[in-house]
């Protein structure tokens, strides 16, 4: 009779699950008049961090590199990718004028979780080791010049302060990464001497973000290229600035004009995002309280937690799943973005995708049709909020670069490099982001703005890089 008196009728149940669900949609919206705040807001973030070092949280950070890709390129170059939950190593060969990329081998190597939380040597070791693998497998035809030393362009997505195009210390880690005594290493001396200690003689000629990575390799196919978005397990972009807009940059105006900047704007943060407490709770409960909210509103490793907590909640207080909270709906990151995209493209009339992955992920069975729908809307929900917000955050940019609007019936083209899992495979997330952005610089600018997925572009670019700052260069020139 206790436990009787204490349940919840099931229609006030409803009504509760109900009642959560519509207070969650109502904080997360995100009216059009919302997003120019939010990209205004960026404008003026983007302005305080070119401005002085540590003006804003947008850090603005330099990239060194003040030339992209011409097409010139030539010869033999690695690249090593690491930032997710893979790393990728590269071989590309590059034919120069009008050939191109000759050749393109890659090899993807998961990352084992223990090394993303261990000790600098112990992830950089690991690294060389499969690099030193990949060498091995370079064939006879490869084109290196007899006695020459290897190069390597190496992109690192993560914050870091460049010294050069070729070295830089690590501001922090974000995404699933914790290796504290890396923070404010340089990332190529720590990849050095890894490399040294098991005799692999490569020199890192670059090192990039993967936002500078995917710029690279999307100039090096369209001239039209301008800055390029990562919408993956983190989020980024960056961008080409006139050089002479950068009053914290002090070096020498390049020949160019231009610096490419890598914005970090995962750590972007404005009084006008529509944060909610769940956003709040994952925050406090993760890797790095307080640090890179935009991207935990917003990328692929977050999102699937989200939708997770809303779920617990929902259970928790209105009995969502029956009288009792399914345990595994309590396990953080249980429930992962692909798993959310899965169940929110499910087209089948008995939504039988959700309910499988109900199943297999949370043990949660015999869910109606009814409770189905409702984990739709939720993942609706959480995937339009961030997708609308990248949206802004692209919008943001173009205002920036005054590309925001059509002058004098100018037809400036303007193309975005994108890449990132999220983008790449959440349909419904990319669309909304796209179209959201179209709804944002209304249809006459929209005609001159173009999204380009580049696949895997970061890998390219960084050979692409490694290519034009290599050691050899003055030699082939003179
Ligand atoms: C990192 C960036 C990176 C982005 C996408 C973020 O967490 O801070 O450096 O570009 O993820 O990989
Ligand atoms: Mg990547």
């Amino acid at each position: 009779a206790l436990i009787v008196r204490h349940r919840m009728r099931s229609s006030g149940r409803w009504a509760k699950a109900m009642a959560i669900l519509r207070e969650f949609e109502e904080k997360c919206g995100t009216p059009i008049g919302k997003l120019r705040q939010v990209a205004d807001a960026m404008t003026v973030e983007m302005h305080a961090g070119l401005a002085s070092e540590g003006g804003s949280k947008l850090k603005m950070l330099i990239s060194y590199v003040d030339n992209l890709p011409t097409g010139d390129e030539k010869g033999l170059f690695y690249a090593l990718d690491l930032g997710g939950t893979n790393f990728r190593v590269l071989r590309v060969q590059l034919g120069g004028k009008s050939k191109g990329v000759v050749k393109q081998e890659f090899e993807e190597v998961s990352i084992p979780p223990h090394l993303m939380v261990g000790s600098s040597d112990a992830l950089f070791d690991y690294i060389a080791e499969a690099l030193a693998k990949f060498v091995a497998t370079e064939g006879e035809d490869s084109h290196l010049s007899p006695g020459r030393q290897r190069e390597l362009g190496f992109t690192f997505s993560f914050p870091v302060k460049q010294s050069s195009i070729s070295s830089g210390s690590l501001i922090k880690w974000t995404k699933g990464f914790s290796i504290e005594d890396a923070v404010g290493q340089d990332v190529v001396g720590e990849l050095t001497k890894a490399m040294e200690r098991i005799g692999l003689d490569m020199r890192v000629a670059a090192l990039v973000n993967d936002t500078i990575g995917t710029l690279a390799g999307g100039r090096y196919y369209d001239q039209d290229v301008i800055a390029a978005v990562i919408l993956g397990t983190g989020t980024n972009a960056a961008y080409v600035e006139r050089a002479n807009a950068i009053p914290k940059w002090h070096g020498l105006l390049p020949k160019s004009g231009e610096m490419v900047i890598n914005m970090e704007w995962g750590n972007f943060r404005s009084s006008h995002l529509p944060l909610t407490e769940y956003d709040h709770a994952l925050d406090v409960e993760s890797l790095n309280p307080g640090e890179q909210i935009f991207e935990k509103i917003l990328s692929g490793m977050y999102l699937g937690d989200i939708v997770r907590r809303v779920l617990c909640r929902m259970a928790e207080e209105a009995a969502f799943f029956g009288d009792n909270v399914p345990p595994k709906l309590r396990i953080p990151f249980i429930l992962r973005t692909p798993d959310m995209s899965a169940m929110h493209h499910d087209t089948s009339s008995d939504l039988r995708v959700v309910g499988s992955k109900l199943k297999d992920i949370l043990e949660i069975s015999n869910t109606s049709l009814k409770t189905r729908k409702v984990i739709v809307e939720l993942c609706d929900i959480v995937a339009t909020r961030g997708a609308r917000l990248s949206a802004a955050g692209i919008f943001g940019i173009l205002k920036k670069l005054g590309r925001d609007t059509v002058r004098d019936g100018d037809k400036q083209k303007s193309q975005i490099a994108m890449d990132g899992g999220l983008f790449e495979h959440y349909t419904k997330f990319s669309s909304c982001m796209e179209s959201t952005l179209k709804e944002l610089l209304g249809e006459e600018v929209a005609e001159n703005i173009m999204i380009e997925h580049s696949n895997d572009g970061s890998g390219v670019g960084a050979a692409l890089l490694a290519a034009s700052h290599s050691q050899y260069l003055e030699i082939e020139e003179s």
